[in-house]
Protein backbone atom coordinates (compact mmCIF):
# COMPACT_ATOMS: atom_id res chain seq x y z
CA UNK A 1 0.00 0.00 0.00
CA UNK A 2 0.84 3.59 -0.92
CA UNK A 3 -0.65 4.99 2.44
CA UNK A 4 0.19 4.35 5.97
CA UNK A 5 -2.90 3.01 7.84
CA UNK A 6 -4.28 5.07 10.37
CA UNK A 7 -3.84 3.75 13.85
CA UNK A 8 -4.71 5.50 16.99
CA UNK A 9 -2.29 5.95 20.04
CA UNK A 10 -3.52 3.68 22.40
CA UNK A 11 -5.20 6.00 25.45
CA UNK A 12 -4.65 5.23 29.14
CA UNK A 13 -5.17 6.09 32.40
CA UNK A 14 -2.11 8.09 33.61
CA UNK A 15 -2.99 7.74 37.17
CA UNK A 16 -3.84 3.76 36.65
CA UNK A 17 0.15 3.37 34.71
CA UNK A 18 1.80 5.12 37.34
CA UNK A 19 1.11 5.21 41.26
CA UNK A 20 3.76 8.11 41.83
CA UNK A 21 1.70 10.90 40.26
CA UNK A 22 0.03 12.25 43.36
CA UNK A 23 -3.92 13.55 42.41
CA UNK A 24 -4.38 16.41 44.63
CA UNK A 25 -5.86 19.88 44.13
CA UNK A 26 -2.34 21.43 45.19
CA UNK A 27 -0.60 19.70 42.37
CA UNK A 28 -1.83 22.50 40.05
CA UNK A 29 0.94 21.48 37.04
CA UNK A 30 -0.49 18.09 36.64
CA UNK A 31 -4.06 19.42 36.65
CA UNK A 32 -3.17 22.15 34.07
CA UNK A 33 -2.91 18.99 31.49
CA UNK A 34 -6.64 17.93 32.22
CA UNK A 35 -7.97 21.45 31.45
CA UNK A 36 -8.27 23.60 28.45
CA UNK A 37 -7.11 26.91 27.49
CA UNK A 38 -10.08 28.04 28.41
CA UNK A 39 -10.54 26.32 31.86
CA UNK A 40 -12.84 23.56 30.98
CA UNK A 41 -11.95 20.38 32.14
CA UNK A 42 -11.49 17.77 29.61
CA UNK A 43 -13.55 14.93 28.67
CA UNK A 44 -12.47 11.31 29.53
CA UNK A 45 -12.73 9.99 26.13
CA UNK A 46 -10.25 12.38 24.96
CA UNK A 47 -7.69 12.32 27.95
CA UNK A 48 -8.06 8.60 28.02
CA UNK A 49 -8.37 8.27 32.18
CA UNK A 50 -10.65 6.18 33.50
CA UNK A 51 -14.04 6.71 35.54
CA UNK A 52 -12.55 6.59 38.99
CA UNK A 53 -9.72 8.71 38.57
CA UNK A 54 -11.56 11.24 36.12
CA UNK A 55 -14.27 11.52 38.86
CA UNK A 56 -11.25 11.86 41.49
CA UNK A 57 -9.59 14.44 39.03
CA UNK A 58 -12.77 16.76 38.38
CA UNK A 59 -13.33 17.32 42.19
CA UNK A 60 -10.09 18.15 42.66
CA UNK A 61 -9.89 20.51 40.01
CA UNK A 62 -13.06 21.97 41.41
CA UNK A 63 -11.15 22.11 44.89
CA UNK A 64 -8.30 24.05 42.98
CA UNK A 65 -10.55 26.46 41.44
CA UNK A 66 -12.33 27.44 44.99
CA UNK A 67 -8.60 27.70 46.49
CA UNK A 68 -7.55 30.00 43.61
CA UNK A 69 -4.73 27.50 42.16
CA UNK A 70 -6.82 27.06 38.76
CA UNK A 71 -9.37 29.75 36.78
CA UNK A 72 -12.97 29.07 36.23
CA UNK A 73 -13.11 31.02 32.82
CA UNK A 74 -9.89 33.01 31.07
CA UNK A 75 -10.87 36.37 32.11
CA UNK A 76 -9.86 35.17 35.27
CA UNK A 77 -6.30 33.44 34.31
CA UNK A 78 -3.47 35.74 35.64
CA UNK A 79 -2.12 35.74 32.33
CA UNK A 80 -4.82 37.19 31.03
CA UNK A 81 -5.27 40.12 33.47
CA UNK A 82 -1.19 40.68 32.75
CA UNK A 83 -1.98 41.65 29.01
CA UNK A 84 -4.71 44.05 30.07
CA UNK A 85 -3.22 45.99 32.53
ZN1 LIG B 1 -7.22 5.22 36.42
Amino acid sequence: MAFKKFTPRKKYCRFCASREILLDYKNVEMLKDFITDRGKIIARRITGNCAKHQRVLTTEIKKARQMALLYYTVTHSADVKKKTT
